[in-house]
């Protein structure tokens, strides 16, 4: 009999991991195929193909009074590089498709592509295609781009070893909070609110920061933060079958995330640990470079901040400033269990 199941009772990534399995039908060249910020492929040649696709709908992911097109366009760009960044790529050629509302203003769509061209262009990604189609309600945006790493470069999310230190390559938080200011719900200080709804409206890709680590030698493993710490956290230590602890003092908070806890009475730790759309990287770096390697990128301007380490096991703790443990799962962003 036919067994009605909803996609709640599964979630995002209960329906990710349904579809997975049909998804290998030639393996030759495939090196990582759905499960990773990035499929990885064989070609010809010392690198890897990488090749990334995000979707943006409105109303689900933003609002068109939320800010001008060349914003939405530098976004919808932006976490598709992310992707790439994770992987320790370099981006190449990305494709833009769009279902498109009849009454949108055409100055909007300009607007949009100039957007994304000039965040293209600073990372001297191509515009090579796409598809357009009409929409009977709201506006769909769909990126992929394409991106190489050096074969024996490549960063993975299921590659993360026992003793590994956890960092980060920014702060997180900010952009959850941003998120909360613009669907409306609190009036803060302009000083407070601006940055925060700058952090989850032009996510900066950590595309610097991926190379860096990548070319080291000394990073086993990357995500980059969609989900919210404990949600991409929880897929680092799910797929590389190790536990995580994570320290409360060692996890930076931004003043302007600082000042929105403080103004609405919340611990900004559990901000950061479920809120989303950070696009800063979460890395496993070896134990006895982690040192070096931080030292080395805050002397190239980019930051790193060792945040805990992996362990034998299952799960993931957090250590209290008190000292107490407190064991903790995966509660970021799912499509369809929110
Ligand atoms: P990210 O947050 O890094 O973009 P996702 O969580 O969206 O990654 O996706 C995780 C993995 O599942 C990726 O390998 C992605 O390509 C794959 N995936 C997501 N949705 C689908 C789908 N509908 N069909 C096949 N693969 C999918
Ligand atoms: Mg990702």
């Amino acid at each position: 009999m036919y067994n009605a199941m909803k996609l709640k009772e599964i979630g995002e990534f209960g329906f990710i991991d349904r579809v997975a399995p049909l998804g290998r039908i030639r393996a030759e060249g495939v090196v990582k195929g759905i499960g990773d910020d990035c499929a990885v492929v064989a070609v010809d040649g010392p690198d890897y193909l990488l090749v990334t696709t995000d979707l943006l709908v409105e109303r689900v992911h933003f609002l068109m009074d939320w800010a001008p097109a060349e914003v939405i366009g530098r976004k919808a760009l932006a976490v598709n590089l992310s992707d790439i960044a994770a992987c320790g790529g370099i981006p190449l050629d990305a494709f833009i498709s769009l279902a498109i509302p009849e009454d949108l203003d055409v100055e909007w769509l300009d607007g949009f592509y100039q957007g994304m061209r000039g965040l293209a262009d600073s990372f001297r990604v191509n515009l090579l295609g796409g598809d357009t189609t009409g929409s009977k309600s709201d506006l769909v945006i769909n990126v992929a781009v394409t991106g190489r790493v050096p074969c024996d470069q490549v960063l993975l999310r299921h590659t993360a070893r026992e003793g590994d230190v956890i960092a980060i390559t920014g702060p997180l938080g900010e952009s959850a909070a941003g998120l909360e200011i613009l669907l409306g719900k609190l009036q803060l200080p302009p000083q407070v609110a601006a940055p925060l709804v700058a952090a989850h409206l032009e996510p900066r890709p950590h595309l610097p920061e991926g190379r860096f680590l990548a070319s080291s030698g000394a990073c086993t493993s990357a995500i980059d933060v969609s989900d919210g710490l404990s949600s991409d956290l929880g897929h680092l230590c799910q797929d590389s079958g190790v536990a995580a602890v994570v320290y409360e003092d060692r996890i930076p908070v931004s003043l302007p995330l600082a000042r929105f806890a403080e103004l609405t009475s919340r611990n900004p730790i559990e901000i950061i640990l479920s809120g989303g759309e950070d696009y800063v990287l979460l890395v496993a770096l070896k134990h006895n470079m982690a040192e070096d390697l931080q030292r080395r990128a805050h002397q190239q301007g980019m930051r790193l901040h060792p945040i805990g380490e992996f362990i034998a096991g299952r799960g993931m703790e957090l250590v209290r400033r008190n000292n107490t443990r407190e064991p903790f799962g995966p509660r970021g962003w799912d499509h369809f269990r929110a």
